[in-house]
């Protein structure tokens, strides 16, 4: 391809409106262009890339027995409202009506449509196990876009959705895709984490989640650098010992505490340690109030305590309506005297003895508040939020916290969605039974991002060869000048045969062209210039390195033939 030909706008100032790396260097180097908050136009050499790792995915999909099918984009609200999920999706779900008031969704993820077409096409043991893909745009009105195509709204996922009929047929799918993911991210020049997520009601370790360490990640994750135990915060646990009080417990009184509700004050106030108090927090969940007892030194994490209470929707609730429910304002609600309301507490909170809690009126706490002698709880649970430095809960060695991007996920969905769209097959007993369901999730824009996030210096992206846009540059240094155009001519020629090249015959100085190909990043340059001038040499250089290499035009091509060889293989499939 010849750079004057093609559209590649190149921005030499840093684009105001972008925050982290990836995001510059995507539209500084002419990768994408934004039209509108969270909706990006791929220009050609960032489609370029794109195509490249759709096509990883597809061979790695293919190969562990997946098949690729091409589903609207578009689904009927009709099919969202039979898995119960057209009014629990929130804003992200776009929804609207077409000319005959039939409401429609833009598809943000594809388990129903999915589970549709199962349900018409199989119907008996033999068409299962079914893994099913495609990759296709996803629109998700996401409340903060940001950081280009990291958190869009359209955006192109590849998802795959498995039916098995029984609970080993869906295990085996689960490590195929397992396996393809780590194949894919590897192919692509990404090095992530396999991280245990939360897997909601199923529970167990059906839920996994590939990140990319990265300063910029959203997600946190807690690692064990000696056993190696990684999971993402919302579901890690840590090891933690409750060693029996050998407190006697003593008789329920109230202190008055004027103004004093932080754990802080209360600390300072009572003169003792946080691990005294029982701190009380008052969530909605699935519109009821649900109360939450920790011990004062921990904070609850709302994913499990979601979970624990098997709730879809959960949020803290409001000062009012904790006002409501505990008849004092926030800072002084505890679980003595609740009644009809569903408490959980933390496997923190029934060991303690002599503790001390809210007592449900302003400026005033219980002291001797004893867990199972004067307030019940409905569960307890571990519902605790991780930190770094708390203990492994595999070999008890401390845990290091980093942010990491969720590039992918899979996750064992299990008869959620064959349950309510009422999917049956015939088993070979003859009997009705409902497939098993998995699903798989990879962000194409956000793995490419992720890998520019993690490859790139102060001058541009670093392409691993698989993905890059080109696999070569030719720089002549000087358009005016006929030898060197008709050697670099030559040499396109020669080389294109085998390999894919952008030959810069622009009309620009050195520098820009030098500055552009490291901005854009692809990783071999040949420039025809001095060399070339005084003894008929190219000079070769790796984007990902320092040293030039003088070569004749034999050479060159040998060595060229080395490194590619060398890329593949990293970055093979096999
Ligand atoms: P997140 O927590 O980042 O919003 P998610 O849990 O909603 O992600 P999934 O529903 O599991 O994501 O979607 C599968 C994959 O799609 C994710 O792993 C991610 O790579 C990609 N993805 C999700 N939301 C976006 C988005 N707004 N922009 C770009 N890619 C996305
Ligand atoms: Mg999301």
């Amino acid at each position: 391809m010849l750079y004057s030909k093609m559209l590649i706008p190149t921005l030499r100032e840093e684009p105001k409106d972008a925050e982290i790396d990836s995001h510059k260097l995507m539209l500084r180097a002419g990768l994408v262009r934004k039209s509108a908050a969270g909706l990006y136009t791929f220009l050609p050499l960032g489609f370029r890339s794109l195509l490249k790792v759709t096509r990883i995915i597809r061979e790695e999909m293919n190969n562990a027995g997946a098949q690729e099918l091409l589903p609207p984009f578009v689904t009927p609200a009709d099919l969202w409202k039979e898995s119960g999920r057209f009014d629990k999706m929130g804003k992200e779900m776009l929804r609207f009506k077409d000319r005959h008031d039939n409401e429609m969704v833009l598809g943000p993820t594809h388990e129903e449509a999915f589970t549709n077409i199962v349900r018409e096409n199989v119907h008996s043991y033999r068409d299962l196990p079914l893994n099913l893909y495609q990759i296709n745009t996803k629109f998700r009105d996401e409340i903060r876009p940001r950081y280009g195509i990291m958190r869009c709204r359209e955006f192109i996922m590849k998802d795959a959705y498995s039916f098995d009929a029984d609970e080993a047929g869906l295990e085996a799918n689960y490590q195929a895709m397992r396996t393809a993911y780590r194949n894919i991210f590897r192919r692509c020049g990404l090095s992530v984490d396999p991280v245990l997520a939360d897997s909601g009601s199923m529970g167990g370790s059906g839920s996994e989640e590939f990140m990319v360490p990265s300063q910029v990640g959203e997600e946190m994750i807690v690692k064990c650098n000696s056993c190696g135990y990684v999971a993402n915060t919302e579901r890690a646990a840590a090891y933690r010992e409750y060693p029996e009080s050998k407190e006697t417990p003593e008789v329920l009184s109230e202190t008055s505490t004027p103004s004093v509700r932080t754990i802080d004050e209360l600390t300072a106030f009572f003169k003792t340690t946080p691990q005294k108090f029982i701190k009380t927090l008052i969530y909605i969940a699935d519109g009821a109030p649900i109360v939450a007892l920790i011990r004062g030194d921990m904070d609850v994490n709302e994913v499990k305590l979601k979970n624990a209470a098997g709730a879809i929707e959960l949020e803290l609730a409001s000062e009012d309506k904790v006002y409501e429910i505990t008849g004092a304002p926030v800072g002084f609600a505890g679980p003595v005297g609740i009644k009809k309301i569903r408490i959980i507490a933390d496997i923190s909170v029934p060991p303690m003895v002599n503790a001390i809690t809210g007592a449900n009126r302003k400026d005033l706490h219980l002291v001797n508040v004893n867990p199972g002698r004067d307030f019940e709880w409905e569960k307890a649970a571990d519902i605790q939020s991780i930190r770094e430095g708390d203990l492994c809960p595999e070999c008890r060695k401390p845990l290091n916290a980093y942010h990491g991007i969720e590039v992918g996920h899979i996750f064992k969905l299990g008869y959620k969605y064959t349950d309510s769209m009422n999917v049956v097959f015939l088993d070979k007993d003859g009997k009705e039974k409902k497939p098993i369901m998995g699903c798989y999730g990879i962000g194409v824009g956000r793995t490419i991002a992720s890998v520019i996030e993690q490859s790139h210096d102060e001058n541009g992206i670093i392409w691993p060869m698989s993905i890059a846009p080109f696999h070569i540059s030719i720089i002549p240094v000087n358009v005016s000048d006929e030898t060197l155009m008709e050697a670099s001519r030559k040499l396109y020629a020669a080389l294109k045969q085998n390999y894919e090249v952008l030959m810069d015959d622009r009309d620009e100085r050195a520098g820009v062209k030098f500055n552009d190909a490291d901005l854009i990043g692809i990783p071999i340059r040949i420039t025809v210039g001095k060399t070339f001038a005084a003894e008929g040499k190219f000079e070769l250089k790796l984007r990902a390195g320092k040293d030039k290499e003088v070569l004749s035009e034999t050479d060159l091509i040998r060595r060229i033939g080395e490194i590619y060889a060398e890329e593949t293989a990293k970055y093979s499939g096999n």
